[in-house]
């Protein structure tokens, strides 16, 4: 079942605009992710497609119908939100079937199929040791797994997560990703999962929506927003590492485009940027991701562009290492594997590949041209 938002804005009483004309179209049983820092308007969105807030404007689409007007419970929605929300007084079992049971008659269930679907949800979330327990004997995770069977046992036409995983240690978070995203495949229900981790929503979504300020700033598969950032902010907020930003010039030679900052000077490859002759030459930001950076590369790597720079810091990260190296004013930072040979304040040759690079506008917007959209549910 699809999901859109038209055009949707809300605006709360208090003159707050959490959502400004947001357009989305979720895919028939595509695994979406909105992503975004803290208060952009990620769970405001989530609850006005559950019918929990009503849109200021704009429709909201379920299945193809305008949904605005649909109460929540007959919207066929599940919701499942970071604080799991189970009765403490009921055991494993009761906090599952609780959800059928409201909805028994209006599902049109005998008692033993409502009791056939509550099992078999809890057997698929690997819980059918635990049904007689308490919430409060089950660690963060299998509570969380208990809210998802809860969900799950309704068999909604599209589930909706808040943050579901937030409250659980690194480890179970991680292995619960994995867990519903196998759940996800084998179920094929739509799916819209609001997270404020961009590492999460690149592990989970199939398209992800990034979100600021209340707009989507760009929809795309993981890949297309980390490789083809739409703008500044997106390309600062999804990454491992956070993106090299440098503040220069464009000039033009008979050689072809070179970006200047002080001691900086790169060559611009002419089939990545498109500019329009109005914009200021002056007011540029170049963005290389440190994983484009390479520390000391082979001589016969000459698709690269060298810098020489002064190692000021060195962050071992595991595997490998990020280093920050100076070049005149501007400190970059690059991985190497080989790093922890590299020490502080020894000259290194950095190698630059600019075929990776991004350019932007002073008002943030990425100069590379438009790519021939590569697929995606919604074509
Ligand atoms: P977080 O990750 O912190 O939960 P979010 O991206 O989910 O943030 P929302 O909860 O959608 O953001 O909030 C968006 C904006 O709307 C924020 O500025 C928030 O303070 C405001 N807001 C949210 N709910 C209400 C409300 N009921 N009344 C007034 N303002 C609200």
């Amino acid at each position: 079942m699809a999901v859109s938002l038209e055009s949707v804005t809300k605006v709360y009483p208090n003159g707050v605009v959490a959502l400004d004309e947001v357009t989305l179209t979720i895919a028939d049983n595509e695994f979406a992710v909105i992503v975004g820092p803290s208060g952009c308007g990620k769970t405001t969105a989530l609850r006005v497609i559950a019918g929990l807030e009503e849109a200021t404007r704009g429709n909201v689409r379920i299945g193809g119908r305008v949904a605005n007007r649909v109460p929540p419970a007959e919207r066929d929605v599940a919701m499942v939100f970071q604080s799991y929300a189970l009765y403490p007084h009921m055991s494993v079992y009761e906090n599952i079937e609780f959800s059928l049971r409201m909805r028994r008659r209006r599902l049109g269930l005998s008692r033993d199929e409502m009791r056939a679907r509550a099992r078999e949800a809890a057997t698929v979330l690997g819980l059918g040791e635990l049904l007689g327990r308490r919430p409060r004997e089950l660690s963060g995770g299998q509570r969380q797994r208990v809210a998802l069977a809860r969900a799950m046992a309704r068999q909604p036409r599209v589930f909706l997560f808040d943050e579901p995983l937030s409250n659980l240690d690194a480890r179970t978070r991680w292995e619960t990703r994995r867990e519903l995203k196998e759940l996800h495949r084998t179920l094929s229900v739509t799916t819209v999962y609001v997270t404020h981790d961009q590492l999460e929503a690149m592990t989970l979504g199939d398209r992800i929506a990034v979100m600021d300020h209340g707009s989507v700033q760009q929809i795309g598969t993981p890949a297309d927003v980390h490789d083809r950032p739409a703008n500044r902010f997106v390309a600062g907020f999804v990454g491992t590492l956070p993106m090299n930003f440098i503040a220069g010039r464009v000039t033009a030679d008979a050689a072809g485009e070179r970006f200047v900052a002080d001691a900086i000077s790169l060559p611009l490859p002419r089939a990545r940027f498109e500019r329009s002759e109005r914009a200021d030459p002056d007011e540029w930001t170049l963005g290389i991701r440190p994983e484009a950076i390479e520390l000391e590369p082979a001589a016969e790597r000459t698709e690269l562009a060298r810098l020489r720079g002064r190692v000021s810091a060195v962050e071992p990260m595991g595997s490998e290492v990020v280093l920050g190296v100076t070049v005149g004013r501007q400190t970059v930072s690059c991985r190497s594997a080989r790093g922890d040979r590299v020490e502080r304040n020894q000259w290194v040759e950095l190698g630059f590949d600019m075929s990776r690079s991004h350019l932007f506008d002073k008002r943030g917007a990425s100069a590379a041209r438009p790519l021939v959209w590569n697929g995606g549910p919604d074509g």
